[in-house]
């Protein structure tokens, strides 16, 4: 029989999962919930479990999934980004059953999860990072204490989730009369969203720039660093664009920047692959703000640039591999960029655009272009999960070159049906501030101007799909 490995997700990550798995001709075995019955990852993967109805609930469900692994005979999981990927009892649930989690120990998850405790272990190991709180005391106590920080490191500081995620969880607090009001808010919320209410302020660094750095460790003592990523456009807190390498500062710095991560996931024992992310300020200070225990969304910009599968290097790694490479063999060609197509409209606040047909599809390829995507024409985006229907990722030579090569792309890619982030992102590809890599995490908001675009005709009917079809041939005129 052949060896199998488990994917405990979804969407575009379990395709991209499947793939390595397969590459490295193990089998993948594919759960989903009901609303994912038409998903590609089920179709391509070596045999699928249904785990339940969901939504939401059963792939999230560690027993379910612990039991989907032992009538296959599977002898991993992994778990992607999102769902299980970074709660610990999984991975505990996992080193119980003696299946192999592909990710770090249940003990690395449960520290570097919790903000308060990675941010200990950090400044026990001289990382630099702000000012910020413990976990505050429920109550009056925690109210008094967060206004005497705010006292002592002036308004506005950042009210956070201590075991936060997604960009969910946190709050520019202005005022005193704020932070009696939203600390309760936020503990709520925190409730509802991490089923922990704890929470923490930390200062505020002014735009930053968000920088992070990806790791691979191994089980035999090996870290390396495979360089920098750019992800500072984001909404609400969350990525949309991710860049790979940073422009931000000289070599000198961001080489400073890539040791301290090194630096950091040593002092946290880490292993497998991880992100260190910073914030890096106007003055070129870089501030550790937290790491990711899995892979993430963004991985593929690390890929492209250094020609390394981070997913099957993780494989690897699991089944207890050396790393194949150290950090002299690493290197870093040209740049990439990942642009978030999401079912969503930028126009009403990035509002999901779940629920709908895609009627037209029609993806850009060519030089330099890659596609991680699981819909196609005539699929229905179930309303339950998130929005993110394809990443595209370009890759060029120089800067001028990728962007170039991302305008072109975006020019090509037609989706239609749910509105989507394409004619937004057409714009940021022709901003002048965002080809001459002049932005943070303040750039959406200073570029109103990006939300101003023609709205591709959403078909309601076939008579305007049919019309969407002409025009894109119009356009396109070796179209399939
Ligand atoms: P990254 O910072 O790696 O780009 P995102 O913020 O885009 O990650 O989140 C990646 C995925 O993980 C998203 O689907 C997001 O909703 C999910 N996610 C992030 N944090 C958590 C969490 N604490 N619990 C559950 N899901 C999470
Ligand atoms: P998550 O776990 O949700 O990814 P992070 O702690 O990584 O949360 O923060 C997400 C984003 O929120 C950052 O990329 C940045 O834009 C903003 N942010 C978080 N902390 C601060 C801070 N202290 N000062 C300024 N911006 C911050
Ligand atoms: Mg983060």
């Amino acid at each position: 029989m052949k060896t199998k490995i488990l994917v405990a997700n979804r969407g575009e990550i379990a395709i991209r999962l499947i793939r390595a798995i397969q590459e490295l001709k193990y089998e993948a075995v594919a759960v989903y919930e009901s609303p994912d019955k038409d998903s590609r990852h089920i179709r391509l993967a070596n045999e699928a479990i249904w785990l339940g109805p969901g939504p939401r609930c059963d792939y999230l469900d560690i027993s379910k999934i612990i039991k989907a692994a032992k009538k296959s005979g599977a002898i991993a999981i992994h778990p992607g980004y999102g769902f299980l990927a970074e709660n610990p009892d999984f991975a505990k649930a996992c080193e119980d059953e003696g299946i192999i989690f592909i990710g770090p120990s249940s003990k690395v998850i449960s520290d570097l999860g919790n903000k308060v405790i990675a941010r200990s272990i950090m400044a026990e190991a001289g990382i630099p990072m702000v000012p910020g709180t413990k976990d505050l005391a429920v109550g009056d106590e925690g109210v008094e204490t967060a206004i005497a920080f705010a006292a002592e490191f002036k308004y506005p500081v950042m009210l956070k989730a201590t075991c936060g995620g997604g960009g969910r969880g946190i709050r520019l607090i202005e005022s005193d009369e704020q932070m009696r009001e939203e600390i309760p808010v936020a503990r709520a919320e925190a409730k509802a969203a991490f089923n922990d209410d704890r929470v923490y302020l930390e200062k505020v660094v002014i735009e930053p720039k968000h920088v992070e750095v990806q790791i691979m460790a191994d089980s035999h003592g090996n870290t390396v660093h495979l360089g920098t990523r750019d992800c500072s456009i984001q909404r609400r807190n969350q990525k949309l664009i991710e860049i790979a390498p940073s422009m931000i500062g000289d070599k000198e710095l961001l080489d400073t920047i890539c040791d301290t991560a090194v630096k950091a996931a040593k002092a946290a024992n880490y292993f497998n692959a991880g992100t260190v992310e910073f914030l890096i300020d106007k003055n070129f200070n870089y501030y550790f703000m937290e790491i990711n225990t899995r892979v993430q969304v963004e991985h593929t910009v690390t890929e492209m640039i250094t020609g390394i599968d981070i997913v099957r290097t993780q494989i690897k790694l699991a089944m207890g591999k050396q790393l194949s490479f150290e950090q002299k063999d690493i290197q870093m060609r040209g740049h990439a960029i990942e642009m978030r197509i999401n079912a969503e409209d930028p126009k009403a606040d990035f509002m999901p655009e779940g629920g709908k047909t895609v009627t037209v599809y029609r993806s850009p390829g060519g030089y330099g272009v890659r596609l991680d995507g699981f819909v196609y024409q005539g699929y229905t985006i179930p309303q339950v999960y998130d929005s993110l229907l394809v990443k595209m990722t370009v890759h060029g030579y120089s800067w001028n070159e990728t962007v170039d090569r991302l305008r072109r792309c975006l020019q090509n890619f037609v989706i239609s049906g749910p509105k989507t982030t394409i004619p937004f992102f057409l714009n940021i590809a022709k901003d002048p501030d965002f080809n001459s890599g002049d932005f943070d995490t303040s750039y959406l908001s200073k570029h109103p101007e990006l939300f101003n675009y023609e709205e591709n005709a959403n078909e309601a009917s076939k008579l305007s799909n049919l019309i969407a079809e002409i025009h894109h041939r119009g356009h396109n005129p070796y179209a399939a």
